[in-house]
């Protein structure tokens, strides 16, 4: 762990995470760059469609 790595990942915009991919210019965590809606994961939106509308 002495080698210098290169930066390709510095803060993002929109999520504060060092996600966002200077050379990809997009974030792996929220997706800003590569569009322009927020990344939505499945998980995520079973969380949000799951309140009040559950079965069972
Ligand atoms: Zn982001």
């Amino acid at each position: 762990m002495g080698k210098k790595q290169k930066k390709t990942h510095i803060v993002c915009r929109r999520c504060g995470k060092i996600a966002y991919h200077i050379r990809k210019k997009e974030c792996s965590a929220c997706g800003f760059g590569k569009s322009k809606r927020i990344k939505h994961f499945s998980w995520q939106w079973k969380n949000m469609l799951g309140k009040g509308n559950r079965k069972k």
